[in-house]
């Protein structure tokens, strides 16, 4: 089995990647509270901007504390749109087409129930089953209860981690109204070409609805030239907004005069402010707020998004795609002959920021890498999913949770890890 000393000339590749990262400085904007813990999950959680500590702290301290209501005049509602508009930037939206509200689970459920609502006349929604289990669950309710006789169809992935094209074209009729989407896929990491689909999709009189939580921030985005209808998508992963961060959503700015939303709450309202007994929605994107956003959480986001603004979101991308890149070589040369599988597409343009490995121990590999403090995802039934954030993650940061897999499997320490601990199969 191959070694990995300090003098294998992989070792010598990352370090001159790492010399050559223009994004290298980044790193010190984030809280490291352990140097060598190797962070992997940025697609579940990201890391915390040290400006945001400072930024939160004044904003409680001096805004709630002192200006209290008059600092919804003062500045939150300007922070809100503030906030909306870098937002629109990172996903190739114009402005006035993106709002930050509630979960991302909601904001599908708004806007699904809302699409279906004006695509008379249609019965079909699709999905495929490589979209997040919270999508489905929220498609599946929304076909029962929105207008009409809706059913949902779930096209299946022949190899459980990619979908082709061509299925989703063949499975387009002038029945479908909706075809909503992962862009990039939880589980595999699989990105679906959207820009294709979006004309495809479009021939057929359907509507694009693409959730991109795992594709802000780290692959290009040009939602409105796409010419994408709706997107929702979550700032807590690779946007680095914090736990439970606010969601966001994209209404291209055509549709969203005829849109309804169909939680109608105060602040969706044309004027909320006059007290009216009837509802009357806002004209925009602003008919799909439902409550009173929190400001704390929201203030959080602008940080950690003026990050990635300055990197330059070029910078982001080609780094993403470079430690992806940089991590085959290494699971070609290490992995592979240990016996992992590799469930993420090798075309570089069919993948996100992320690669997930196959392994039928991963789950107890995946408790020996956390305390050899290397943290990544084990999802079910056996892959081990890590995502690469480029504004902090290093090029010898994979190479060493590289070299500790091999330790793990070659000295065989997993077997410590029985399964059924911490409640995981
Ligand atoms: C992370 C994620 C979510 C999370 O939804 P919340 O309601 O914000 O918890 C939804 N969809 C996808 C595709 C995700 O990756």
């Amino acid at each position: 089995m191959n070694e990995f000393p300090p003098s294998h000339p992989l070792w010598e590749t990352a370090k001159s990647l790492d010399a050559k990262d223009p994004l290298r400085k980044f790193r010190q904007e984030f809280m490291i509270a352990d140097p060598d813990e190797i962070y992997l999950n940025g697609n579940s959680l990201g890391r915390l901007p040290v400006r945001t500590v400072q930024r939160l702290e004044r904003i409680i301290r001096e805004q709630w504390g002192v200006w209290l209501i008059r600092g919804w005049d003062r500045d939150w509602l300007k922070l809100l749109s503030r906030v909306a508009d870098k937002l629109a930037v990172i996903i190739g939206a114009h402005p006035g087409e993106v709002l930050l509200a509630d979960s991302t689970s909601v904001n599908l459920y708004k806007l699904a129930i809302a699409c279906l609502n004006i695509q008379r006349g249609k019965k079909v929604v699709i999905t495929d089953e490589l979209n997040f289990p919270s999508d489905l669950y929220i498609l599946r309710a929304a076909v029962q209860q929105a207008q009409g006789n809706w059913r949902l169809q779930i096209l299946s992935s022949e190899d459980g981690n990619t979908l082709p094209l061509e299925k989703i074209e063949k499975a387009i009729t002038p029945e479908v109204g909706l075809v909503a989407l992962s862009h990039v896929c939880f589980r595999s990491g699989f990105l679906h070409d959207i820009s294709r689909l979006s004309e495809v999709i479009h021939q057929h009189g359907a509507m694009l609805l693409v959730d991109v939580s795992h594709s802000a921030g780290v692959v290009p985005l040009r939602l409105h030239d796409w010419k994408v209808d709706l997107a929702v998508g979550c700032t807590y992963k690779f946007l680095n907004g914090g736990p439970g961060s606010p969601a966001f959503l994209y209404v291209r700015e055509d549709l969203a005069p005829l849109l309804d939303n169909p939680i109608p709450g105060w602040l969706g309202h044309e004027n909320p402010f006059r007290f009216d007994l009837e509802y009357r929605p806002a004209r925009g994107i602003g008919r799909f707020r439902v409550g009173t956003p929190p400001v704390l959480a929201m203030a959080a986001v602008e940080p950690a998004l003026d990050l990635l603004l300055e990197a330059g979101q070029e910078n982001a991308y080609h780094k993403a795609k470079g430690l992806t890149e940089f991590f085959l070589s290494l699971y070609d040369a290490f992995l592979r002959p240990r016996g992992f599988g590799l469930a993420t597409p090798r075309e570089p343009d069919r993948r996100g920021a992320q690669i997930s490995l196959i392994h039928p121990e991963a789950w107890p590999i995946s408790r020996a890498a956390r305390d050899r403090k290397v943290v990544l995802d084990f999802r079910p039934p056996n892959l081990l999913r890590m995502g690469f954030a480029p504004l902090y993650n290093s090029y010898q940061e994979l190479a060493r949770a590289v070299e500790i897999f091999c330790q793990i499997v070659d000295s065989q320490s997993y077997r410590q890890y029985p399964e059924g601990v911490d409640g995981i199969p």
